[in-house]
């Protein structure tokens, strides 16, 4: 067993030293404000999804900002489920969400809440800015007000029913939510600025009319508010101070902002005037980021699910064999920046690798089997010999690995027409079995079809590894399974979903999904592992050597484990590193 179990993590974030609470702009401004004598007196985060559809890897990115701002700042942090939108949303996401925050080390102590539980304060809300004049009764379909929006550079045109009265407004909005009109006949408009340079000013919907059923309120609603006016509103129900959001939303901040201006909100408890501060949410090489894409990979079948191994999902990411530290240790060595810009995906891989590395016991699997008899090694024995658990953490001890007459070797590992340059096995050729002996290729032997069946070979009883008789060395090593004592096994190796490094990019007019890779799963069913991977539990790590980290998956049977390659060994953001 692995020190992490993955699936389960009990492993808490605890603040000051983790690294994701590298101090970053947002840090740098909370030490401004505090210098000055900020106007509260605990930072208070949030982190909001909307739960229609499962966390990603740039909702970690979100996470870890702000659990980690509140940690650093001994603050707090709320979960809060935006589910204003009921024609979308889902228990299963909620669920799944809760799951994923938890297992990336993250504790909202206690205070999760969801949006619509505030929906009659939103709603009182609402009747405030009708009785101030600030909001209005608007019987323009969806497409009117689209078209009096105006543009850029164009003011857009006041409503016809602009200038209700307060009280025609008062009586028309509690007949709205007492069900007495059609969906999409009438809404409530804020009242601000048509001829605002800011298209978000220009009297933006407050309230629509929609007979959706809500996975929480169910049918006592067919008012639902927006989410520009819900979100600040719900920020200041739950004090908070740091409403951190992606750059999409810098436009609307004066929107946040007004709403908070003319809203009366505050009480003995709620004294807390949020702020909205933007950050470049999280783009990666070779991965579709947005759930509604996600989504239609999950409905359209192009993958097993949400978890798929293939899925920037969190839950993908931990089926796939990722440690909940290293999704931390990528989001920290990210940074959070004001700009937008895509992080290679090497990067993660990068993260994962260096971790496991120290953490992964070291085991052998042979992928694809090539079958070596050893002709001078007495059929019936077996020999015992040690190997190292991990170098990389000598007090990780040794284990015994069987030597049988029988053994296998991976088929790449031999080459009948080799070049001068393959130190692996050829005809006539020697290599070293790791932690045994050095062989000897006597005989090729083939099959009816001129197919290379096994391979005869003859060990050199001298050349025990580690022993004192022979310091002979041979260039390659090859890792082997006994073929009496090994286990078959099916090994699932993953390449990138996608072959394009920016998948959204349409400009050749073809959908994501025409970039997506046909290769991107291997399944090789056929694979052989050594008898110490009998006792391993699913969500246990190994390094298979010299072909990368592997974690046993849940599909894994008494007669049939399966492992999922985690990353290869081949660091190709080390190699940038040192060119850069
Ligand atoms: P998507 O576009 O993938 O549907 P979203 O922003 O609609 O994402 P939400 O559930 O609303 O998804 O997001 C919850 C929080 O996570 C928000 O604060 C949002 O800003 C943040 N977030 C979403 N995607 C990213 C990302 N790629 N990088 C950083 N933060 C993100
Ligand atoms: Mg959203």
């Amino acid at each position: 067993m692995t020190a992490d179990d993955g699936r389960t993590s009990a492993e808490n974030v605890t603040g000051e030293n983790d690294s994701t609470a590298a101090v970053n702009f947002i840090q740098a401004r909370i030490n401004e404000e505090q210098a000055a004598g900020a106007d509260y007196t605990k930072v208070h985060t949030r982190f909001p999804p909307e739960p229609n559809g499962y966390l990603h890897i740039g909702h970690a990115k979100s996470i870890c900002l702000n659990f980690g701002i509140a940690l650093h700042n001994q603050g707090r942090c709320n979960l809060r489920f935006d589910d204003t939108n009921p024609s979308k949303e889902d228990i299963e996401f909620v669920d799944s969400i809760q799951e994923d925050v938890k297992w990336l080390g993250f504790d909202w102590e206690g205070r999760m809440f969801y949006a619509s539980d505030y929906f009659e304060q939103l709603y009182r809300f609402a009747e405030q800015l009708i009785a101030k004049g600030l909001a209005y009764v608007c019987d323009l379909s969806a497409q009117e007000i689209r078209e009096t929006r105006g543009t850029l550079t164009e003011p857009g045109q006041n409503s016809p029913y602009r200038d209700r009265p307060a009280e025609e407004n008062m009586d028309l909005f509690r007949r709205m939510r007492a069900g007495e009109f059609a969906d999409g006949s009438r809404v409530l408009r804020a009242k601000i600025d048509m001829a605002s340079p800011n298209l978000n000013l220009r009297d933006p919907v407050l309230y629509r009319i929609l007979r959706s059923v809500h996975h929480r309120t169910g049918d006592a609603w067919c008012i639902y508010p927006m989410y520009d006016y819900a979100h600040p509103l719900s920020d200041a129900l739950e004090n908070i101070t740091h409403s951190i959001c992606t750059l999409e939303f810098a436009d609307h901040r004066p929107l946040y902002d007004w709403c908070l201006e003319n809203v009366d909100y505050r009480s003995d408890v709620i004294v807390n005037r949020p702020r909205q501060i933007e950050f470049a949410r999280l783009n990666l090489s070779y991965t579709v980021m947005s759930k509604r894409k996600l989504r239609q990979l999950v409905e359209e079948h192009c993958v097993t699910g949400w978890d798929d191994p293939r899925m920037p999902t969190i839950s993908g990411l931990r089926r796939r064999g990722y440690t909940p530290s290293s999704i931390r240790d990528f989001c920290a060595r990210i940074g959070v920046a004001k700009r937008d810009s895509i992080v290679d995906i090497a990067l993660l891989e990068h993260c994962v690798r260096e971790e496991l590395n120290l953490l992964a016991p070291r085991a052998m699997a042979v992928l694809r089997p090539l079958k070596v008899v050893l002709t001078n090694f007495p059929a019936g024995e077996v020999q015992w010999l040690e190997t190292e658990n991990n170098p990389e953490v000598p007090e990780s001890g040794t284990r015994q690995i069987p030597l049988t007459r029988e053994i296998y070797i991976e088929q790449e590992d031999f080459m009948e027409d080799a070049p001068k340059k393959f130190f692996r096995l050829k005809p006539d050729g020697e290599i070293r079995l790791k932690s045994a002996y050095i062989i000897k290729c006597e005989a090729v032997i083939k099959d009816d079809m001129g197919r290379i069946a096994e391979l005869h070979c003859s060990y050199d009883p001298d050349s025990k590894s580690g022993g004192a008789t022979s310091g002979r060395k041979v260039k390659g090593t090859c890792h082997w399974v006994s073929a009496l004592y090994g286990k078959p096994a099916e090994i699932r190796l993953y390449d990138r979903l996608f072959l394009k490094e920016n998948p959204d990019d349409d400009s050749e007019g073809r959908d994501f999904k025409a970039n997506m890779n046909p290769d991107s799963l291997t399944r090789l069913e056929h694979s052989i592992v050594e008898p110490a991977l009998f006792n391993a539990a699913v969500g246990d790590r190994f390094q298979f050597l010299r072909q990368g980290y592997f974690v046993m998956d849940g599909d894994s049977t008494a007669e049939k484990p399966v492992f999922n390659r985690i990353v290869s060994l081949k660091d190709s953001w080390a190699k940038e590193l040192k060119k850069g």
